[in-house]
C-alpha cells in the first residue's frame, strides 16, 4: 500500500479539466498536469501516475507515484469496492489480457472484478460493466 503523505493536497484551480476530474495541460508534450508534475519531480514518465490521496484535480508531487494501468485498475477497484466503473481503455486491458492467454479466472483475480465481468468483457457485450 502506498503511503499516505501528510502534507496537504493541491488542488488546481487555473487548468481546465478533462472529464475524469485531471487539470490538463500543453506542455513538453504533456497533456495532463500531474504528468507533469511527476515528471518535475522525478524525470520519469511511467505508463500511469496515480493519486495516493484519489483526488484527480491534486498536483502535490508528494501524493503522486508510478503505477502501472494493471495497478491502477486494481486500485480503482479496491477503492470504489464497485465492479462497475471500468472505462473503454480498461476493457482493452481486459481483453488484452485475455488474448495474451490469460483465463478469465485469472484476469478476474488480478484486477478484482467478478468473473461474470470479465465474460462479458470479453464476450464484447454491450454492457454497462
Ligand atoms: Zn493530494
Amino acid at each position: 500500500m502506498p503511503t499516505m503523505s501528510n502534507t496537504e493536497c493541491h488542488i488546481c484551480h487555473t487548468h481546465k479539466k478533462d472529464k475524469f476530474g485531471y487539470p490538463r495541460c500543453n506542455r513538453n508534450g504533456f497533456r495532463l498536469l500531474h504528468r507533469w508534475v511527476y515528471f518535475q519531480k522525478t524525470g520519469e514518465e511511467p505508463e500511469v501516475v496515480m493519486h495516493t490521496c484519489d483526488n484527480p484535480a491534486c498536483i502535490n508531487p508528494d501524493h503522486l507515484r508510478a503505477g502501472t494501468q494493471l495497478e491502477n485498475i486494481q486500485d480503482r477497484v479496491k477503492k470504489s469496492r464497485s465492479q462497475s466503473k471500468l472505462s473503454e481503455k480498461e476493457k482493452l486491458i481486459v481483453r488484452e489480457m485475455i488474448f495474451k492467454g490469460n483465463s478469465e479466472r485469472n484476469v478476474s483475480r488480478k484486477l478484482g472484478v467478478s468473473r461474470a465481468v470479465i465474460h462479458l468483457i470479453k464476450e464484447k457485450m454491450e454492457v454497462e460493466v
